[in-house]
């Protein structure tokens, strides 16, 4: 007998599996042999209107496991396509699947997805199945970013599914409940131009318009719009990252969200020494996507999503083309009002003045020249307590300093309020990379009091509180970059 809403709180209302067929293949996961929750995430489980109690029995857990699908769920594998490293690709949820979308208690509409559910018909060669250290690790670094403010889907639970999963090594398995506004990328949109009929296309961007930007679906150029409106929040999204230092590692674009959302917690990490061309991941040795080629690819991207939609905004495919570029013109400006104006926040600054932006420019390049680490600098002007900074007592540091002084000088906010400003915009505390390996790392081995510990100093970036002092000492040099992996 399956519980009903009341007992569970879900409450499911399926729309992707009305779109045309071509989009999604119905799809159950895979039983596992033995779930175990690993980790809930209660407050938002709190939010989605689920009840705690429910999802920590083992009907609940057996959800998260694909064991048992919840009444009103109706699982699929989304279709999509893809650039990867640039080049054009047919893929697919090939080890997700979309259990359905939840209506939560305030009526917004959030995917429901089990990432590492088991073979679908997207899965190519692979298995399907996800490790438990990768799936504590998106878990982890999605939630720090919403807690430091940034647009990303969200991770409600892990279950270890006491099966191996095979990579180089044998790894323990997990499925990770990943809540997102929804899947659709770049590259479903790509797809859909390639494989489907401009009907089919129509239809779908009709969808992500009601769907993510209802407010223009009555207008008679929406198709435009909503491709300005993309645009926007995605100018806005890589402006958020690039002020906190995130490195997303894998912007193929179908790792972009047409909702605005960071997706895809795959080889990510956070830059410490402040460096433009700091790569983490072990596949993208070009350095393509390297912290400062995010906002470059972010707009290639988008462009690629102008694209696929030039079919829709006009008759005449020159003047649809004119249109698409116009469009894609805006972002380098709206990119650059949204970082000038956190980076100005960044540094207690109110108002705007036209040499801001050397200001903040010079002491980005005091910090490249010097090998700054970027969360702490900001920390220790936010503090005034520069004297660990690799900055403190070198001349031209000094210079600009006192030239920032004045510039705050100049504005009208009190010393204080500009400190408070700073406090809200430069976090106390960041997934260390180290700090993130250490928590997996004791979690694979079945301790999972580090991994409670990080997400609890996690939860509050923002606080400064005495306990992240621990949580932002750098690693101790190894002599080697710190490496992160695609699709483990
Ligand atoms: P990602 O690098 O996670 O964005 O994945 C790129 C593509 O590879 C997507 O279509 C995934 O579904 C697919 N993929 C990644 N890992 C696996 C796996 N273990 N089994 C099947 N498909 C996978
Ligand atoms: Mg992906």
């Amino acid at each position: 007998m399956t519980k009903d809403m009341t007992q569970t709180g879900w409450n499911f209302d399926n729309s992707y599996v009305r779109l045309p067929e071509i989009y999604y293949t119905r799809q159950n996961p895979t039983p596992v042999h033995a779930p175990r929750l690993v980790v809930l995430n209660h407050s938002l489980a709190h939010s989605l209107g689920l009840k705690v109690e429910y999802l920590q029995s083992e009907d609940g857990v057996a959800v998260f496991a694909g064991n048992r699908i919840p009444e009103g769920a109706e699982p699929l594998a989304q279709a999509y396509a893809g650039h990867q490293f640039g080049h054009f690709t047919k893929l697919g949820d090939g080890r997700a699947i979309l259990i359905g979308e939840h209506i939560t208690p305030k009526g917004d509409r959030v995917d429901i997805q089990l990432k590492g559910p088991g073979r679908t018909p997207y899965s190519r060669g692979g298995d399907g199945r996800a490790a438990l250290g990768p799936m504590l690790r998106e878990y982890i670094i999605s939630e720090a970013m919403h807690a430091l403010g940034i647009p990303t889907t969200r991770s409600l639970a892990v279950v270890s599914t006491g099966e191996k999963v095979i990579r180089e090594n044998d790894l323990p398995g997990a499925i990770l409940t990943r809540v997102a506004a929804s899947h659709l990328r770049v590259g479903t949109f790509e797809y859909a131009v390639r494989w489907g009929s401009k009907e089919e296309l129509k239809t779908l961007a009709d969808y992500a318009i009601e769907r993510h930007y209802p407010e223009i679906s009555d207008d008679e150029s929406k198709y435009l719009l909503f491709l300005k409106a993309v645009i926007k929040r995605q100018a806005s999204l890589v402006s958020k990252w690039q002020l906190v230092g995130f490195i997303h590692g894998v912007m193929n674009t179908d790792n972009m969200t047409i909702s605005g959302e960071t997706i895809d917690y795959g080889p990510c990490a956070f830059m410490d020494t402040f460096d433009l061309a700091t790569v983490f991941s072990s596949i993208d040795r070009e350095g393509r996507y390297a912290y400062g080629n995010q906002p470059y690819m972010a707009l290639w991207n988008l462009t690629r999503l102008a694209e696929s939609l030039v079919p829709l905004l006009d008759e005449n495919q020159d003047q649809a083309i004119k249109m698409a570029e116009e469009a894609l013109g805006e972002f380098g400006k709206l990119y650059q009002s949204h970082w000038l104006a956190g980076m100005r926040a960044k540094l207690g600054i109110f108002n705007e003045e036209d040499e801001d932006e050397t200001l903040i420019k010079e002491l980005l390049d005091l910090m490249q020249e010097h090998k700054a680490d970027y969360t702490n600098t900001f920390k220790a002007l936010t503090l005034g307590k520069l004297e660990d900074n690799v900055l403190f007592g070198k001349a031209e540091f000094d210079d600009w300093h006192a030239k920032w002084q004045s510039r705050l000088n100049r504005q009208e906010e009190s010393k204080e309020s500009s400190r408070e400003l700073m406090r809200k915009n430069n976090p106390g505390v960041i997934p260390r990379n180290h700090r993130v390996e250490e928590a997996l790392e004791a979690a694979v081995e079945g301790d999972f009091t580090v991994m409670e510990k990080l997400l609890h100093i996690l939860s509050n970036p923002y606080e400064y509180s005495a306990e992240q002092a621990a949580y932002c000492t750098l690693p101790e040099p190894s002599g080697l970059p710190y490496r992160t992996y695609c699709g483990t």
